[in-house]
This record gives structure tokens, C-alpha cells and sequence, in this order.
């Protein structure tokens, strides 16, 4: 793909691994999408895949709040339209989550964009509960609460949280949301302050098992973690929850989706000892240099290219 790889084992200067706090880690490429300057690494304790260096909390902030939607969706001013787009991407989801809704249920969605999923949840409950989002762009955020009668919280996670009672939600989602965060420890951290005892923490990221793209189109300047199986089971382990599911799905290919269920058991400690398979940083690296080079001859890709192919001839 243009870039290094190279096995040489570098410590960092400042940044060290949001895991498992090792500072040693194997540069693994230099350019994400559309040529852009990004370092990928593979921590040599742990396998995590992640940006360094990464932007500060103030710029991650300014990013999400000013710039994210209009450079990288092309919609910074939402509306009907690419709220009805959105809402075939979130049925997936949807069905998934359907399982923890009652009467009642309190939700809280970080990252929720326009609201789409945010919306369908709530009116599978026939709007009997509490569905609360967080959105860091203020114009989606005003069109959750403007058009769609959602109450959605301008801000991150860590500017918004305060407002809320500890232990107050049933259940937090974050759909393609996690990869974006600087500390995706401290995100889980703070979302089991926010779940009742027994709540749910329901995930989904993009696989680095399964990328489904050349991987430098896969690497991306606003994603800064790129989670396996075994990375994001650790990161639960980690911070205390209970590993109910840890999967990988299917979407436009095979298995480039991944899931985990948490829980916020209130046994955990004593139950689950914090024992994980770690991810091999030079195993990762090989089995991703395999990918990158056999990525075009797969079926998966050929096939993903005439779906393209046809979707352009309309
Ligand atoms: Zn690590």
C-alpha cells in the first residue's frame, strides 16, 4: 500500500497504549484514507491497533463539534432526507437492541447523529421510556430536538455525562461510534457509572479481523482504534463489565462488523478474573500485510466491486 510496513519496535514519546498502557509499539503504516498522513501502530503487549500520535481531547473536540459531519459525510446542515437515508443503516442494530426494550426502559445512544436509531428505538416502545442521545455537532443535535421531539444533548460524552444520575440508564449504545473517542477506556469507565446495576453496554465497531477494504482506505484520520475480537473483549474485562457476547457480523462483507454486549453485573469482580487471549502484534501484522495483498482477488471484493459497478449505472 505505499507504506513501511516495518517490524522495528519503537517506544513512544508521551502516547502510550489506551489498553494496556504499554508504550512500546511496531509503526505498521503512514497513510490512511485518500493519501492522508496517519501513523498506525500495533502495541507489542497487547496487538491493539491504534493512531499514534492522536489528536489532544481539545482538538478531538473542536474536530467533532465544528467539522466532522461536513468533511466526512458531506451534511453538515441535516435534514428529512438524510435522516430517511440513514435509517436502512440502523436496522441491523435495531434488531439487535429490540431484546433489552420494556416498558420504561431508560436508553441513552452516544453518538447519535440525527437521531435515526435514537428515533426507531423509541417508537418501537411506543415512546413509553426515557431515550436520551448525545451528539457533539450542535446542528444535528438541534434537528434530534427540533424535528424529531428527541431529547439529545449537544456535546461529548465527557461534557454531558455530568448532567446525568449515576446509575440511571438501562442501556447505552454506541454504533460506530467508539473508534472516533480518544480514550475508549474512559468511555467505558464512565458509561458503567451511568448503567443501573444489570444495564447493558451494546457496541459495535468496524473489525480489523475482517477490514472489507484495501487497508489504506481502511485507516482513517478520524478513527483512532481499530479493534479486534480480542482487543475489545480485554477493554471490558478491563474496566469491569461482563462479557456477554463478543461477535463478528456480517455486512456489505463478510464479518467487517463487530460487536460486544456488556454488562455491568454487579459480581463481576468476583466471577470473571480479568483473563484474556492477547492479540500478537506480530501475528496481526502478518495476518494484515496477508489481507492487503490478497484483498482484490478475494470473492468478497470482486464482489463488492460489481455492486458498485451497478449501483453507478443506476
Ligand atoms: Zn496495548
Amino acid at each position: 500500500m505505499g507504506n513501511i510496513p516495518n517490524n522495528e519496535t519503537i517506544q513512544s514519546h508521551g502516547q502510550v497504549c489506551d489498553l494496556c498502557g504499554c508504550a512500546s509499539y511496531q509503526v505498521f503504516a503512514t497513510k490512511g484514507r485518500w493519501g492522508s498522513v496517519l501513523t498506525t501502530v500495533i502495541c507489542q503487549e497487547c496487538g491493539l491497533v491504534y493512531s499514534n500520535p492522536r489528536p489532544t481531547a481539545e482538538e478531538n473536540a473542536e474536530f467533532y463539534h465544528k467539522k466532522y459531519w461536513g468533511l466526512y459525510k458531506g451534511q453538515s446542515a441535516p435534514d428529512e432526507r438524510f435522516f430517511n437515508r440513514r435509517i436502512p443503516k440502523i436496522r441491523s442494530m435495531l434488531g439487535m437492541l429490540r431484546p433489552f426494550l420494556k416498558e420504561g426502559v431508560s436508553v441513552l445512544e452516544i453518538g447519535c447523529g440525527v437521531g435515526a436509531l435514537l428515533w426507531s428505538l423509541k417508537q418501537s416502545c411506543d415512546g413509553k421510556g426515557n431515550f436520551v442521545g448525545i451528539e457533539p455537532h450542535e446542528g444535528h443535535a438541534r434537528f434530534c430536538r427540533d424535528s424529531k421531539e428527541l431529547d439529545v444533548h449537544a456535546g461529548l460524552l465527557d461534557e454531558v455525562a455530568p448532567k446525568f444520575e449515576p446509575k440511571s440508564f438501562d442501556l447505552v449504545v454506541m454504533n460506530h461510534v467508539l473508534e472516533h473517542t480518544i480514550s475508549p477506556t474512559e468511555v467505558f469507565t464512565m458509561v458503567k457509572s451511568l448503567l443501573r446495576p444489570g444495564g447493558h453496554f451494546v457496541v459495535e465497531v468496524p473489525n480489523i479481523q475482517a477490514p472489507g477494504s484495501r487497508l489504506s482506505h481502511f485507516f482513517h484520520v478520524a478513527h483512532h482504534f481499530n479493534f479486534s475480537p480480542r482487543t475489545l473483549q480485554r477493554l471490558g474485562m478491563k474496566t469491569g463489565f461482563k462479557i456477554n457476547r463478543i461477535e463478528e457480523l456480517d455486512g456489505d462483507l463478510e464479518r467487517v462488523r463487530l460487536l460486544g454486549v456488556f454488562e455491568n453485573h454487579p459480581k463481576v469482580e468476583l466471577d470473571v478474573p480479568h483473563r484474556f487471549i492477547r492479540d500478537d502484534a506480530g501475528e496481526r501484522a502478518i495476518a494484515l500485510q496477508k489481507y492487503d495483498q490478497w484483498y482484490w482477488f478475494t470473492l468478497a471484493s470482486i464482489r463488492k466491486k460489481f455492486t458498485h459497478w451497478l449501483l453507478q449505472r443506476g
